[in-house]
C-alpha cells in the first residue's frame, strides 16, 4: 500500500501560477513536493487559463474576470482535474491557498472586485468537499501536516 499524499495548491509549492505570475511558497510544502510526498496542482492552469491572467472572482455559481468575461467553464474543468488527480495520486486531503476563487476553503472575494471578503469557497474547494475530501487552508498548514502524519502512520500500520 502506498503512503497517502496531500494535494496542494501549486502556488504554495513555489510554482509561479498565480494570476499575477507569482507564487506564494511555504518552505515545508516546497520540500515535500520535491520529495514526491505532495502533489502540486493549479486548477486555473489545468482548466486552460494562461499565466499571468486577468484576475477573477466568484459571483454566485459563476466566475467572472475583471473585464466581465465569464470564466466558469475553465474553473469547473480545473475542479474536475483536481479531483481526478487527487484520486490518481492516492491523496488523503487537500491543502489549498486561501481566498482564491478556485482554492479558497473558508472565504472568497464577493465578485464585485472591491476587495470584499465573504464566507464561501472557491469552485475547486467546493467540488472537492462534495466528494468528501478533507480540506485545509494555507493559513493553517500545520494542521494539514498533522493530519497527513496521522494518515501516513495509519497507512504504515496497515502494511
Ligand atoms: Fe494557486 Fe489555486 Fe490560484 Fe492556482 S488557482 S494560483 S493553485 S490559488
Amino acid at each position: 500500500m502506498k503512503m497517502p499524499r496531500l494535494l496542494v495548491s501549486a502556488c504554495l509549492a513555489g510554482v509561479p501560477c498565480r494570476y499575477d505570475g507569482k507564487s506564494q511558497p511555504i518552505q515545508a510544502i516546497v520540500d515535500a513536493v520535491h520529495k514526491g510526498e505532495m502533489v502540486p496542482l493549479c486548477p486555473e492552469v489545468e482548466g486552460g487559463l494562461s499565466t499571468p491572467r486577468i484576475p477573477c472572482e466568484r459571483r454566485g455559481d459563476h466566475v467572472i474576470n475583471r473585464v466581465g468575461e465569464d470564466q466558469t467553464e475553465a474553473f469547473i474543468k480545473g475542479a474536475q482535474r483536481a479531483w481526478e488527480c487527487y484520486q490518481q495520486e492516492g491523496c488523503c486531503a487537500a491543502l489549498l491557498q486561501s481566498r482564491s476563487p478556485s482554492c479558497g476553503v473558508t472565504h472568497r472575494y464577493d465578485g464585485t472586485f472591491q476587495n470584499r471578503l465573504i464566507v464561501g469557497q472557491g469552485i475547486t474547494a467546493e467540488f472537492l468537499q462534495k466528494q468528501g475530501v478533507p480540506l485545509f487552508e494555507d493559513t493553517h498548514w500545520e494542521e494539514a501536516m498533522d493530519y497527513w502524519a496521522m494518515k501516513k502512520k495509519e497507512g504504515g500500520d496497515s502494511l
